[in-house]
């Protein structure tokens, strides 16, 4: 198949989405400038990979270590530049740091195996791939980021990293440090501008060896589309309806108080988003009841305000988007929080009613504050409505019983699942989605393995 490559290069006006103003003008990559990044890349990676292991991992320490002292500033620009919470933004700077230090450990930790076999030794080596593409969306710029970066260049890779058009400034930022703590000019080069340029001639071009894409299902297959070309490989982060089940038998109180931070965090912006609620019916009134209080008590507002819970959404199209499955197809609201008047992109968090499994804002992925509700029958009747969805990111399994909670867990079609909790990600622990929620997994003590091509040597003993 062709791949269209734009080649014009663009200047991004960055916005403050909790007030509109305009923070800065970031200049586009061009095509050209793709390609002379690619080209740099590619010839640190002959010294990169060549570096000792443990000065490698001492380089991503420091790294680590830069980011670390760096916290308060690049929180401070990820509230303005994407209207993040403060406590969140702190807490995804910290994130960048916590998987720099966990894939430090990585490079003195590249194991391959001796492998018994007659006449001779059979070795396997864990090789780097070359120059990784790092392609990320604008919800979670820091921390998506660092997942591709930190595992790439433990391995021994170089990385181009592609910032959403939207939100680039965090991971300029994150480029910087990483010169200012050592890693060589070309290791970690940060490229903003637009994906029809930049990540497309990611896919295209042949010295990139593999991509790592996180951003919506429907960019995410035309590149696979495009990486077949090569035979790139690819690891795919994508879209996400994740549910919430919540049985009768379970703490309804804590299930009900939870439940808005597992949707309407980062303003919905999520992909791990619990944006489908099933309620067992017999306790379906209830659960309403005990949610309402819990949805208004949700603190929106400025997101540099240290109490605040939920800021902006990213964008007046973003804003449009949302509320067209709410305004535009005439949801059946049951209630909404509040939210600040006049200029910034907010919209409340909103609780809907859906006729059935069929309407849109059961379906779709709606990536702002809304919760769509609907009660279920019985346990094979929760599995079988969570499982109705082309998506398998996360989800959430409400239930005092320890034997259900298993059985659950390991029906429901997802990558990460919490029980009796919201939560899905720790930089220790594998993510990633099932069906069109993508493939490969980020993070963890696996993550190095889809950075690298196992290799294997067998030497012969006889003469
Ligand atoms: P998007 O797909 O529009 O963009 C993602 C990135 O791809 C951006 O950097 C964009 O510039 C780039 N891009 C766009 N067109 C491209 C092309 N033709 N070739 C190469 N790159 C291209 O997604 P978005 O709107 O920025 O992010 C929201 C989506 O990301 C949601 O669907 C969300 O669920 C998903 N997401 C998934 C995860 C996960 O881990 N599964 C995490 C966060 C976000």
């Amino acid at each position: 198949m062709t791949y269209t490559v734009e080649r014009s290069s663009t200047m991004h006006t960055i916005l403050d989405p909790a007030t509109e103003e305009v923070v800065t003008e970031v200049a586009g990559t061009s095509a050209e400038g793709t390609d002379a990044a690619i080209a740099t890349a590619r010839r640190a990676f002959d010294s990169w990979r060549g570096v000792a292991p443990a000065d490698r991992a001492r380089l991503l320490r420091r790294f680590a270590d830069a980011v670390d002292e760096a916290i308060d500033e690049l929180a401070a620009l990820e509230v303005r530049n994407s209207g993040h919470t403060i406590t969140n933004a702190r807490w995804e700077a910290g994130n960048v740091r916590d998987v720099l230090h966990y894939y430090a450990g990585a490079p003195e930790r590249l194991f391959g195996r001796q492998i018994p076999v007659s006449d001779g030794v059979d070795l396997t080596f864990k090789e780097a791939l070359g120059v990784v593409g790092v392609i990320v969306p604008w919800n979670f710029p820091m921390p998506i980021a660092g997942w591709g970066f930190a595992p790439a260049l433990a391995a021994g890779n170089t990385v181009v990293l592609k910032p959403a058009e939207l939100t680039p400034l965090t991971a300029i930022r994150l480029g910087e440090l990483a010169l200012a703590a050592g890693l060589p000019e070309g290791v970690l080069t940060v490229l903003p501008g637009k994906g029809s340029v930049i990540g497309a001639r990611f896919v295209t071009h042949p010295d990139v060896r593999k991509i790592c894409f996180t951003g919506s299902t429907e960019v995410g297959k035309q590149i696979m589309a495009g990486a077949a070309d090569q035979v790139k490989r690819l690891t795919l982060e994508l879209g996400g309806k994740s549910a919430n089940v919540v049985f009768a038998d379970a703490d309804l109180e804590q299930a009900a108080a939870t439940a808005p931070y597992g949707v309407f965090d980062n303003a919905g912006q999520d992909c791990c988003a619990r944006s489908r609620i099933l309620v067992e019916r017999s306790v379906y009134d209830r659960f309403l009841e005990l949610f309402e209080p819990a949805v208004r008590r949700v603190k929106v507002g400025p997101p540099s305000e240290a109490d605040a819970e939920m800021g902006p959404l990213i964008s007046a199209q973003q804003r449009e988007r949302v509320s067209s499955y709410v305004e535009g197809d005439g949801a059946d609201v049951a209630f909404r929080g509040d939210s600040p008047q006049g200029r910034g992109y907010w919209y409340p968090p909103t609780v809907v009613l859906p006729s059935g499994a069929d309407d849109r804002v059961w379906r779709e992925e709606v990536f702002g504050p809304v919760v769509a509700v609907l009660p279920f029958d019985d346990e094979a009747d929760a599995v079988a409505k969570a499982n109705d969805s082309e998506y398998g990111l996360s989800g959430s399994i409400w239930t005092r019983d320890i034997g259900r909670a298993l059985r659950v867990s390991r029906a429901v079609e997802a990558g990460n699942l919490s029980v009796n909790s919201h939560s899905s990600v720790r930089y220790s622990t594998p993510f990633g989605g099932y069906k069109q929620s993508g493939f490969g997994r980020e993070l963890g003590p696996d993550a190095l393995d889809p950075f690298t091509e196992v290799k294997n040597v067998f030497i012969s003993t006889e003469g």
